[in-house]
């Protein structure tokens, strides 16, 4: 199999999401002087945009090509960079179970990190049993309607806690800039795609996937693990590990059941906060992390797409590469960076908080991203050297008075607290809503975001937000409204780990794995960390 890159063909002559494989064909048979008979097949591995000109914007494919006679054009090609072979990206695993199924591993969180261990585990024939705290997704979709809907909150069933983990009412955007030369990344969208999710995630540069299909790929997820001999048991809190001798012994649920394991995974997520109390106080080494905090921005979508398409703007160019996004930096004179994140276009805001009296929030989007407003988080990177020292959960307790005052200023009924942009940068209440209106549930209430942050997470949006507007032209649209606050960005400690074995520096058989742990940030990434945590896990067992 050859590897073809950067063939490159207009984007008006393309359907939607790429060209007919007779246009792909044709480009190929040029590019590699054969004749059409030599062809035998070709799938595309990769499709980027190159917009840099706006009047000619182009799709660009990374082709895997079989031909008759691949040594023949190798070497007519050797010294073309674009025209070599393709490497194996096929997902190998590292050790399969024996007979012997007497040790079998615990996976805790069945998050995109637990859901890929598990799965990993699964079809390495060594049957996890998995514990998560949340219920099955459709039952929780319900008690997560609850806050939105209804202002009640289900402290074991929410935005954070359920099967599928953090992401799953999220826009499902599956990128990452990991560095992942095992192509484990590969591994984790193929399983999607055989979960239910679109092809085109296995080959456009940005994919994403929506909350409404995430929920049924979820489900399909755990049918494969269980079909394969895992165990998968929800409602099911751990809230102690019992350690001998430094070595994992077993959890014990809150119902009081104790599972005697050898090999746990911990992979709860960023929210856990009473399991990193209860990890701390049973002295597994544990470390303060920086994470980021700020306000989720809202802007009419219509806006961001005039700004990023330019003159290219039209209804084709909008089919056919969707919802404009952003993703934008300022290094602010405090020295503090500020930076988009977790951008979802054609969106929601959503209430994202698990603890009571609290707000919180993060953005989702379905598929089709066809809402009327864009929304990102507006964020401040701090470190728990300068801004919550002395104790490794300092950042948990930062993050819980920043969500406790959030809840106060947004009415104490956990509304939001928000403010127009125009009334945030000049200092000044806001009383009314303009042309964007929010559209976090169960609502916003507008007020001055001034005393929600630090003053120099503050002073850093104020400089930002107008920087911003020099790179996405109406960013700093005095109607754009802001709500707050944005903490849950990634985990405010690292469950540290060993590099080899991935196992607590202080405590054998306990594998710290995703966002929880400190090991990853977005939905891709806790995957790929679930894959490596599997292995580390098989290799153990079998040792
Ligand atoms: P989690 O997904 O947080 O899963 C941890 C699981 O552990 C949870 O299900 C929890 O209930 C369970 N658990 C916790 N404690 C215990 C315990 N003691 N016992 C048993 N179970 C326990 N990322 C992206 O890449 N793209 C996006 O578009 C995106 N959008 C997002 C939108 C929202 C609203 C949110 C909240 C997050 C979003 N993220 C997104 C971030 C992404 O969801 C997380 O990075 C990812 O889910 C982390 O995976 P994880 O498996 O490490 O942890």
């Amino acid at each position: 199999m050859l590897r073809i890159t950067e063939i490159k063909l207009p984007i008006e002559l393309a359907d939607t999401l790429k060209h007919q494989d007779d246009q792909i064909k044709a480009a190929l048979i040029r590019r590699l002087e054969i004749p059409e008979s030599e062809l035998i097949r070709f799938e595309i591995f990769k499709r980027g945009v190159d917009a840099r000109k706006s009047h000619a914007i182009l799709y660009v494919y990374n082709l895997d090509v079989e031909v008759k006679n691949e040594a023949k054009i190798l070497a007519r090609f050797k010294k073309d960079p674009h025209i070599k072979p393709a490497p194996d990206t096929s997902y190998h695993f590292v050790a399969q179970s024996s007979q012997n199924k007497t040790h079998r591993p615990v996976v805790v969180g069945f998050g995109p990190a637990g859901i890929f261990a598990a799965l990993i585990l699964a079809q390495a024939g060594f049957n996890p049993i998995v514990l998560e705290r949340g219920k099955e997704v459709r039952k929780r979709t319900k008690d997560t309607w609850g806050l939105w809907r209804k202002r009640t909150l289900n402290p074991e069933s929410n935005v954070q806690f359920g099967e599928g983990g953090a992401g799953t009412f999220s826009d499902g955007k599956l990128y990452s800039q990991i560095k992942d030369p095992k192509h484990y990344g590969r591994k984790v969208l193929q399983e999607f795609v055989k979960a239910g999710a679109p092809e085109e995630i296995l080959y456009v540069s940005h994919p994403h996937i929506g909350t409404f299909r995430l929920v049924g790929m979820v489900e399909e997820m755990r049918n494969t693990i269980i079909s394969l001999g895992g165990e998968i048991r929800f409602e099911s809190r751990v809230t102690d590990i019992a350690i001998e001798n430094e070595q994992v012994q077993g959890v014990t649920l809150h119902s009081g059941e104790f599972i005697p394991t050898n090999h746990l995974v911990l992979a709860v997520g960023h929210s856990a906060r009473d399991t990193f109390e209860m990890v701390y106080e049973r002295g597994i080494y544990v470390e303060a992390k920086p994470f980021s905090i700020g306000f989720r921005i809202e802007h009419p979508q219509s806006l961001i797409d005039r700004a990023r398409y330019g003159k290219s703007y039209s209804d084709d160019i909008l089919k056919k590469l969707g919802a404009a996004d952003y993703r934008l930096v300022h290094h602010a004179q405090n020295g503090r960076s500020v930076y988009s994140f977790c951008m979802c276009p054609g969106g929601t805001v959503v209430a994202a908080t698990s603890e009571p009296n609290r707000v919180v929030t993060n953005g989702m989007s379905q598929y089709s991203r066809n809402e009327r407003n864009a929304n990102a988080g507006i964020v401040v990177g701090i470190t728990p050297e300068v801004d919550y020292p002395g104790h490794p959960l300092a950042g948990v307790e930062f993050q819980r008075q920043l969500e406790s005052q959030a809840y106060v200023l947004g009415g104490s009924n956990y509304s939001a607290p928000g403010q127009l942009i125009g009334d945030f940068l000049a200092n000044r209440p806001s009383t009314q809503f303009g042309e964007v209106m929010p559209s976090y549930t169960p609502g916003v209430h507008l007020t001055n975001l001034d005393t929600a942050l630090p003053e120099f997470a503050i002073s850093a949006m104020r400089e930002a937000i107008p920087a911003f507007a020099k790179q996405v032209s109406g960013f700093d649209l005095a109607d754009g409204v802001l709500t707050g606050v944005e903490t849950r960005t990634s985990s405010p400690i690292r469950i540290k780990r060993t590099d080899d074995t991935l196992q607590s520096i202080n405590t054998k058989g306990l594998f710290p794995c995703g966002e929880g742990a400190g090991y990853a940030g977005g939905i891709l990434s806790a995957a790929v960390d679930g894959i490596k945590v599997a292995e580390a896990v098989s290799l153990s067992l079998t040792s």
